[in-house]
């Protein structure tokens, strides 16, 4: 039986997190991978296509708006989705020649096969070859998770797709609609909306990304509406069905208030479901949650000593950053070595125009009694923001009263998934909002906005 100190099941954000950390620390290390490709839904179906293609389309708004100074793109209207696809597939095969390169780099095996617990410590393998089993002293589960597929929607993955199926859409949809405003449903509204589509997006609840701050969601709403996004909130979905038509098949949703909504294409974001079946976690006693979310300690031990589980198997956040940052603590406390203290984490999401944050919304300061003051500043105050014409986008910061340590920073606009780092900064190491009035930052740069914020919350105390 081979012996290995570490043993990481999925070679996903998390999973090649933990087995690099674990290589790092002199680990022998083994990585059971059941896909013929590597980097998990994080390189295959999930951020990096999804972002490769909205770059794309951001390409393309760009030309239309470079019309005023002569430019025209006029073949734009023949652009076939294969044109908008094509980069995706280009990003994808590179970062897998590189997980791969990084493996082979630090000694890591690649074990290719769908792994299943055989008891405690031991690890079952199969693939085409037959079945292995191997000994690892310590284990990482990080299988991820898919998209979650309703039993009452007839999902074909043509007219009626999930987020991975989405990606195989052979023309650019003259009616899409969106089934679930989360953070996929939104950044795939925006998307089609940006190609200059009317697409509708359908929610129960009444408000889209509760986790952003008021303002920034408000201001976001206002953007997707004037995009042409048709909110549909506080609306549930009775029936699902798909019609054909003199035009070709066209999925129509039934709402509960009587309205309906009929679209070419229509994606169903229903949230996504753990990797867990295949695992069989009861050998080892590993219990799972009614969700089926893996349950984990702090350290992301499992009940069973020695496994440990990060991703999306163990739900909240699952970002592939998140999963990152997961898979490189679980190993450091597998292998004893201290680990850094928590931090605040940032979230970025990917709508046009982007959001991004960390730290406290004020909405969580007003419910917690922290004494607070915000600051606030629109990228049109910069010269920058004035230039690349993203007069719109929106910089708060929020900071205590007492202590004048910045708490809250919350961006909308260009770039804001970038700019937000800094104000990660600021918060985690506790620093006080005068600290950025302190600094001279480039001109003209949309960073400026947060001198401008910073004066602007002083002012108001
Ligand atoms: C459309 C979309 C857009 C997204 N955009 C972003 C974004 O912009 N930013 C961001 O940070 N995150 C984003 N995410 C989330 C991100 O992709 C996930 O959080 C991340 O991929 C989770 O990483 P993971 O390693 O836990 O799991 P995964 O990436 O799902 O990898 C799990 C791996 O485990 C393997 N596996 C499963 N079971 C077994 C088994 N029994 N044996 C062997 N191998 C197994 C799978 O084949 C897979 O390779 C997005 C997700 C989607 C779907």
């Amino acid at each position: 039986v081979t012996k290995y100190d570490l043993m990481v099941i999925g070679a996903g954000p998390a999973g090649w997190s933990a087995a690099l950390q674990g290589a790092k620390l002199g680990l022998r290390v083994g990585v059971i991978e059941q896909s013929a490709m590597l980097g998990g839904a994080c390189v295959q179906t999930g951020t990096l296509p999804s972002k490769t293609l909205r770059h794309t389309i951001l390409q393309l708004m760009a030309t239309r708006r470079a019309a005023h100074i002569g430019v025209h793109a006029t073949h734009l209207r023949s652009l076939g989705i294969q044109d908008l696809m094509g980069p995706k597939s280009a990003v994808i095969a590179e970062h897998q020649r590189m997980i791969r390169a990084f493996f082979e780099r630090n000694g890591v095996a690649l074990l290719p096969g769908s792994a299943s617990f055989a008891g405690p410590g031991r690890l079952r393998v199969a693939s085409q070859c037959g079945e292995q089993v191997y000994e690892a002293r310590k284990v990482v589960i990080a299988t991820g998770s898919r998209p979650r597929r309703p039993e009452d929607l007839p999902l074909d993955d043509r007219v009626l797709c999930d987020s991975d199926s989405i990606l195989q859409l052979d023309a650019i949809p003259r009616s899409p609609a969106v089934l679930g405003g989360g953070v996929i449903g939104c950044e795939y509204a925006c998307m089609f909306a940006a190609l200059g589509v009317k697409v509708s997006l359908i929610d129960r609840r009444a408000e889209l990304l509760r986790f952003l701050d008021q303002d920034i969601l408000g201001a976001l709403v206002y953007s997707m509406r004037r995009m042409g996004i048709r909110l549909l909130l506080a609306e549930q979905v009775e029936q699902v069905e798909i019609e054909q038509t003199p035009r070709g098949s066209q999925a129509q949703a039934l709402l509960e208030s009587g309205r309906s909504v009929r679209a070419e294409r229509m994606l169903v974001a229903a949230g996504r479901c753990s990797n867990t079946a295949a695992l069989q976690l009861e050998a080892v006693g590993i219990g799972t949650t009614e969700t089926g979310l893996i349950k984990v300690g702090e350290r992301y031990e499992t009940e069973a000593p020695g496994v440990y589980a990060v991703g999306d198997v163990i739900g909240f956040p699952a970002l592939a950053s998140t999963s990152m940052h997961q898979g490189r603590l679980a190993v450091l406390d597998a292998a004893g070595e201290p680990a850094p203290p928590q931090r605040e984490l940032p979230i970025a999401v990917y709508t046009i125009p982007e959001v991004s944050m960390v730290g406290l919304t004020e909405q969580a300061c007003r419910e917690q009694g922290i004494p607070y003051e915000v600051g606030i500043a629109r990228y049109g105050e910069t010269p920058r923001g004035q230039i690349q014409g993203d007069t719109e986008g929106m910089l708060k910061l929020i900071f205590r009263r007492d202590s004048r340590s910045v708490i809250g920073v919350h961006l909308i606009g260009q770039g804001s998934s970038e700019l937000v780092h800094l104000g990660m900064l600021l918060i985690n190491h506790q620093d006080p909002i005068d600290e950025l009035l302190a600094q001279v930052f480039n001109y003209p740069t949309i960073s400026e906005a947060y001198r401008i914020a910073a004066l602007d919350g002083i002012n108001r105390l």
